[in-house]
């Protein structure tokens, strides 16, 4: 069934969770989560490399949230 579903960050915070939980090996993992990142599923903090869910606002470094992803 097809939506148009508005894509709000914790629409794709949930996409992205369900995703991952379906993981069961480290390389199925690293596998979801680079496409999680260019999908926009997930965002990455360049400083600390560190991985975020859409709902998150701000790396615990202080760096924001990419401003193309939904709020
Ligand atoms: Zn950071």
């Amino acid at each position: 069934m097809m939506h148009t579903t508005e894509m709000t960050a914790p629409v794709l915070t949930t996409a992205a969770k369900l995703l991952l939980e379906e993981c069961v090996t480290p390389h199925e993992w690293n596998a979801v989560v680079r496409v999680s990142l260019k999908a926009g599923l997930l965002w990455r903090c360049h400083d600390c490399k560190e991985n975020h869910y859409p709902i998150v606002d701000a790396c615990s470094c202080g760096t924001q949230r990419p401003s193309h992803m939904p709020g």
